[in-house]
């Protein structure tokens, strides 16, 4: 998911949606903006992307005040329905509040049910709504005491934007797995899961907000804190910088774009080929393709061609959807690879759907031999702090090797970065102290999860 918060604009709703339209990669099932005129708190939420959900220019008027935060969502936990859109708001004793999450909750069933039992109603499916419900029952006398003691009792991964009338509050959990980061535009303040949100509406970036650190920005000004008393280690998610943020974001105080080109680099260098050429599957490929060629002294080429007005591939739920998904957004360029020996390189194989369609694709505009590099090492364990792999038996690498994959998706050769060679990566940048989450591929989880232990959740 992706999270936006503006502080202080007279257009916060409108740049609330182009800050969206930016993060629009982080999730495409439904999106939402709240804002707040100082008095009261207004929302508009829908499915689908932030194009159609505010396409009329009168959703606006709507949306008055000068803060607002918004989101997109993917489903990671709760259903993919209409009361799971976010920013969840709610009304209680004091007022309103309205949250936007990016990222999970690993103990949201049990305080869930404990919440339950004690009389709470929930709406939704959604594990962020249990982080609005403690804090309206809370004991505290302040706001931010009352999220800070909600948190307290929350486990997991989250990157959250909060809104009351008077108050923006952006708060990033003590792991730090999910970025959020802080920029100014014309006075207001600014909150973005990524930084490509503040390119777009030209605010200038500031910093990272730290793992543990909760802001909260009023007309006063804007204050931070460090309000959880546990320390844990810094677990930044790895799989950000190989696929899932924008190339052209800084993340965890890093551009994601010389990160994932040198992924690319290091898997040259552990696994050559003889080949005439490298391609990328495009878009999620490009830059560690690139990488690729540079270290193997390769042309690079663009060998598949990609519509883009198709969405993601893997969002879409049904395996019949997906199949026939593949060839609606690439197209092979057969005078490219004819004949060739032809280097193919991905970001990540999770099913393996998608790679044996392209491998088989590649084949019939001609090429000669296919060799198949990822820059990721095998996905073999599900993600449980904010992205949505499929269950452990769904991933090909939690049951098959890597020949067995190889022959699967047709490659003549196939080979993964591995963990060693991805934290070589991070390593060029300086990265030595921080100790990223890489529990897909390791199955290392960083914040024990209670359904672990649950050995079907696994198989
Ligand atoms: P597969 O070969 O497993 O069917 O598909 C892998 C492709 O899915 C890769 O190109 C990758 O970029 C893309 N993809 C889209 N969404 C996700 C996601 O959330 N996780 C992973 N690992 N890959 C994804
Ligand atoms: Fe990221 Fe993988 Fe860790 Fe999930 S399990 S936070 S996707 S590195
Ligand atoms: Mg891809």
């Amino acid at each position: 998911c992706g999270v936006f918060g503006i502080f202080g604009h007279p257009e916060a709703a409108n740049l609330t949606y182009l800050g969206l339209y930016a993060l629009q990669h982080r999730g495409q099932e439904s999106c939402g903006i709240v804002s707040s005129d100082g008095i009261q708190l207004k929302a508009h939420l829908g499915m689908g992307l932030v194009a159609d959900v505010f396409k009329h220019d009168d959703i606006f008027t709507k949306l008055p005040g000068s803060s607002a935060i918004g989101h997109v969502r993917y489903s990671t936990a709760g259903g993919n329905d209409m009361k799971n859109c976010q920013p969840i708001m709610v009304d209680y004793s004091r007022g309103s509040i309205a949250v936007a999450h990016n990222g999970n909750l690993v103990n949201a069933p049990e305080v869930r049910s404990a919440l339950e039992k004690s009389g709470s109603i929930f709406s939704t499916t959604a594990d962020t709504e249990t982080i609005v419900h403690l804090i309206a029952r809370a004991k505290s006398e302040s706001l931010v005491e009352r999220v800070c003691e909600s948190l307290q009792q929350v486990k997991g991964a989250y990157s959250l934007a909060f809104l009351t009338e008077t108050r923006l509050i952006a708060v990033r959990d003590p792991s730090g797995f999910r970025p959020l980061s802080l920029a100014k535009l014309d006075g207001a303040f600014v909150v973005a899961s990524e930084s490509c949100a503040f390119d777009l509406i030209e605010a200038e970036y500031i910093r990272e907000i730290e793992p543990g650190e909760m802001i909260v920005i009023d007309k006063k000004g804007m204050k931070s804190y460090f309000p959880f008393k546990e320390k844990v280690r810094n677990t930044p998610c790895i799989f950000e910088y190989i696929y899932f943020a924008r190339p052209d974001s800084r993340i965890f105080n890093r551009m994601v774009y010389p990160v994932r080109k040198e992924f690319g680099r290091q898997l040259a260098r552990k696994y050559p080929v003889d080949a005439d050429l490298v391609i990328a599957v495009p878009d999620s490929g490009m830059p560690a393709a690139m990488g690729f060629a540079e270290e193997a002294g390769l042309p690079f080429e663009l060998g598949l061609i990609r519509n883009h007005y198709v969405g993601r591939t893997f969002i879409e739920p049904q395996q019949s959807i997906r199949h026939f998904g593949v060839k609606l957004k690439l197209n092979p360029v057969r005078e490219i690879l004819e004949g060739k020996r032809v280097v193919v390189v991905d970001d990540s194989i999770v099913r393996g759907t998608t790679s044996r369609k392209i491998v088989k694709m590649i084949r019939n505009a001609g090429a000669k031999e296919v060799h198949v590099r990822i820059s990721s090492p095998p996905t073999s364990y599900p993600c449980f702090y904010g992205i949505d792999t499929p269950s452990r038996k769904e991933l090909i690498s939690a049951s098959h090797s890597i020949d067995e994959i190889a022959r699967y998706i047709t490659a003549d050769t196939l080979c993964y970065l591995d963990i060693a060679g991805l934290h070589a990566a991070l390593r060029q940048f300086g990265d030595h102290k921080v100790d990223f989450c890489d529990a897909c591929f390791s199955g290392e989880y960083p914040i024990r999860f209670p359904r672990l232990t649950d050995t079907n959740q696994l198989g």
